[in-house]
């Protein structure tokens, strides 16, 4: 059952990143193929009209090959490699950092709860997490506003949130006071390289990335959001009940500083 679950869990994420993928494909097929029905029909009266539809759908196949090296880009990212974290002190370790990004004008709080709670996650995945939410809320605040981040503990039952099963999380809540989401872009933030941002700002990529991470790591991504009003991010993450002999006998990765925080 366990197994079941997860592989429907898988894929969901799967339906999820495929449906917005074919989705911007398949336009931008569809200005390759009118543009070259236009040439041909334009070919022998009118050539110059032709190349013209045809330089179109050339940048059309530019534009789709684009983004599928994107998207080969999103499907290699890194394997994850787990550790037994203390998201109190991995989210102490970035608030300089995320002050840094946010900037003066916006007021950020950190709450730590989850006292001495662990989490079995990626820390570098954990991290641009965090930073992805920061940021969004951020772009979404135009400026000014509050920023609330913070960790609590959770015990859910059955169920109660998707398809997590019952036990202890903990729970990572980004809060802002932006300009928050309408029903229909809130239903589209998890397809990849669905943005509302201009060009060269957004990828999209953010939380679709979040929302693979959170479902390997068997949590569950969250998001309220009213127009106008702000928007609530909440990731659950299973608690990790790591013994004082387990922490010693993590290996940290040779790459990468130890992840392990007393
Ligand atoms: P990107 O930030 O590159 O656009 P994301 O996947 O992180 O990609 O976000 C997708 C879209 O979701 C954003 O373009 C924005 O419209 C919306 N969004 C995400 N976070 C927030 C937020 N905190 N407030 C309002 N809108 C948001």
């Amino acid at each position: 059952v366990e197994e079941n679950l997860r592989q429907m869990q898988k894929m969901d994420a799967i339906g999820q990143l495929t449906g917005g993928i074919a989705h911007d494909f398949n336009n931008m097929l569809a200005v390759v193929v009118g543009g070259l029905e236009l040439a041909k029909r334009k070919l022998r009266l009118k050539p110059e009209e032709a190349s013209r539809h045809l330089a179109n759908a050339m940048e059309g196949a530019h534009r789709a090959a684009a983004l599928t090296r994107r998207l080969l880009a999103f499907a290699r990212s890194e394997p994850l490699l787990p550790n037994a974290l203390d998201p109190d002190a991995l989210l102490g370790d970035m608030e300089e950092l995320i002050d840094r990004t946010i900037g003066d004008q916006i007021v950020v709080t950190f709450r730590h709860h989850a006292q001495g709670w662990r989490i079995f996650v990626d820390q570098q995945q954990m991290e641009n997490a965090i930073l992805n939410l920061c940021v969004n809320a951020r772009d979404a605040m135009d400026g000014r506003g509050k920023l609330t981040i913070e960790t609590t503990q959770t015990r859910l039952s059955e169920n109660e949130i998707g398809e997590c099963p019952a036990g202890d999380y903990v729970t990572l809540t980004v809060k802002d006071d932006g300009c928050g989401m309408s029903p229909e872009i809130l239903a589209r933030v998890f397809e990849p390289f669905f943005t509302t941002k201009p060009v060269g700002k957004g990828t999209g990529l953010g939380l679709s990335q979040i929302f693979g991470f959170v479902r390997q790591s068997e949590g569950e991504i969250r998001i309220e959001s009213q127009e106008g009003k702000g928007t609530t991010v909440q990731i659950h993450l299973p608690r990790r009940i790591v013994a004082e002999t387990e922490l010693h006998s993590i290996v940290p990765d040779v790459e990468r500083e130890p992840t392990l925080h007393p």
